[in-house]
């Protein structure tokens, strides 16, 4: 029932968006529906959007491509997406723009807070369903997904709050004129993320561009699209008006680059690799857009001998493997002072093992599966060089099972700075454990990388951690801490680690630019 009125719907559409013959025969006979039943692992039916999510409603792509999204912990086909091309991002753009330039820019703040305000709560009122989403599609362990969507409703609600704050200033240039700054927004933002925090990434992005006045044409991961298209529905019913977010799920070489390339596309958000990162500001350049990147990282987390060590261990732990160590700020580089370097290596050792890895909906699942069979790939590749360079294997190093995406959590000791193992992001559950002396030498091989994104410092000594934390090249330091984000705290990378902060103050900036407003007074001796 559900699929045959959704068919009917989506051909209806496409034959009013495209007005060619070719296309509307094409759609008549479109086999997939805009909406589907999908029954999560835990027993519970939701409905999954499926099409691409233009102007206020799910549409099928122009060219009724579809893509299919797999269940990592499974290898088994979740649901066929509608996959966009470069025609879906002309319409999902006109569709941006219009509502940008129609009253999103200028709309109340009090309009844009409700929405935003709205939207935290119905992110609040779904979130098993949409932490179960995000635990299917990315394969990421519940506990996980739900930590998530807990910071997505924080982070949404905490723009809210922004709407009636975005300040510009009075500025003295003499009694003879009147001279002030405002912000004001940029217009359509093309808005590309990965498939590590689908939503969570969703939300860094859509909240800051929302409050401040622009609109959205947000591509999600190819592998990952599912929580963005069921969030879109939310979207809608916060009364978030028809044009200032599209969803477009799609390739990143085709519609991502054509975003970028884009002239009615003001600033391009990406988060994920550096490499991929490189390419959007080479296409970008040619429009001139504004461009924010929150890329790569080899995060350094110091251990020293005076650190709770039992604490220090847990956190290492929680540094490398949360989220199955798919983390851009994963501490990967773990670095322990001499003196308590084979305690803290037993330690860490033990407390690995006690890790449960596995279905990612069983209670006490630590860590869930790989995203993909390529990350899997590249990570068992990454193991087997690093034994290969002479590295040791403390525990793990394999697949677990030969189903689904996992893989054991890896320590690897005897360690050199030089080794692939130490320099690259492999973005998995894998660590590299080495020795230092003192804080010279630790300073000097933490800050050894082309990234800069995070840091960690384990010590009982607050002045050392101070005195530390000023000197490492990175854009977040955690103390006594790891991978500890707050919806306030700005978050972003030193070096080949990004451009641009989100979340707090800082993400508002990527979003506005100041127009400086300078008036003549006529009677400056009155
Ligand atoms: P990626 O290429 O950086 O993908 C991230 C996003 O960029 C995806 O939505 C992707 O689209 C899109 N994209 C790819 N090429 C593009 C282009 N030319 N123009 C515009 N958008 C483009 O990352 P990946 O290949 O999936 O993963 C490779 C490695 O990147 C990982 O192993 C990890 O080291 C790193 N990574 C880092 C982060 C992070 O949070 N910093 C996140 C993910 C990956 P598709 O849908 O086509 O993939
Ligand atoms: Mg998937």
């Amino acid at each position: 029932m559900l699929h045959t009125s959704c068919l009917r719907s989506a051909a209806v559409r496409g034959i009013a968006r495209s007005g060619m013959a070719n296309s509307y025969v094409l759609r008549l006979y479109s086999s997939a529906p805009l909406r589907v039943p999908i029954t999560l692992p835990n027993g519970t039916t939701y409905t999954q959007p499926t099409g691409l999510f233009i102007n206020g409603e799910f549409v099928p792509s122009a060219d009724n491509r579809t893509t299919e999204v797999t269940d990592p912990s499974t290898e088994l086909p979740i649901a066929r997406v509608f996959k966009a091309g470069t025609a879906d991002v002309e319409n999902a753009v006109k569709a941006a723009k219009t509502a940008f330039d129609s009253h999103w820019s200028t709309a109340d703040p009090e309009v844009r807070a409700k929405c935003l305000f709205k939207l935290a709560d119905l992110v609040e009122q779904h979130a098993e369903t949409l932490a179960a989403i995000e635990s299917m599609d990315n394969g990421k362990s519940l506990e996980c997904s739900r930590g998530d969507v807990s910071l997505v409703s924080k982070y949404l609600r905490s723009c809210g709050g922004w709407a009636d704050k975005l300040y510009g200033n009075v500025i003295d240039t003499g009694k003879e004129h009147f001279a002030y700054s405002v912000r004001e927004p940029l217009g359509v933002c093309g808005q590309i993320i990965p498939w590590n925090f689908p939503l969570l990434m969703w939300s860094w992005k859509i909240g800051p561009a929302l409050v401040t006045g622009n609109t959205v044409v947000l591509k999600p991961a190819e592998t990952t699209p599912l929580s963005a298209l069921y969030a879109a529905q939310l979207c809608q019913e916060a009364g978030v008006p028809a044009g200032v977010v599209n969803i477009v799920p799609g390739s990143g070489r085709v519609i991502g680059e054509a975003l970028c390339k884009h002239p009615d596309v003001k600033k391009i958000a990406f988060t994920g690799s550096t490499a991929t990162g490189r390419t959007i500001m080479r296409n970008a350049a040619e429009t001139v857009k504004k461009v924010t990147l929150e890329l790569g990282g080899k995060s350094p987390n110091i251990v020293f001998a005076d650190a709770d060590l039992d604490k220090a261990v847990k956190n290492i732990a929680h540094g490398i493997f949360f989220n199955s160590g798919e983390v851009c700020c994963a501490g990967s580089r773990v670095y322990v002072q001499d003196s308590v370097y084979d305690e803290v290596l037993e330690k860490f050792r033990q407390y690995t093992a006690s890790l449960k890895v596995g279905n990612p909906f069983d209670k006490d699942t630590y860590q869930g599966a790989q995203t993909s069979q390529k990350q899997l790939d590249k990570i068992l590749d990454y193991v087997k060089r690093g034994e290969e360079e002479g590295a040791r294997v403390v525990i793990g190093g394999k697949r677990r099972g030969a189903k689904g995406y996992f893989v054991e959590p890896t320590i690897f000791a005897d360690v050199k700075e030089d080794m692939q193992i130490v320099k690259d992001e492999i973005f998995g559950p894998i660590v590299t454990v080495s020795k230092f002396s003192t804080v010279n030498d630790v300073v000097h091989k933490a800050n050894d990388s082309q990234y800069g994104l995070a840091a960690g410092i384990h010590t009982k000594d607050v002045n050392k951690a101070i005195a530390v934390s000023r000197r490492l090249k990175a854009g977040t330091i955690w103390i006594n801490t790891y991978n500890a984000f707050h919806q306030s705290v700005p978050f972003g990378g030193f070096g080949q680690s990004g451009i641009g902060r989100e979340m707090g103050a800082a993400a508002l900036e990527n979003y506005t630019q100041v127009k400086s407003v300078r008036m003549a007074i006529d009677a400056p001796e009155i």
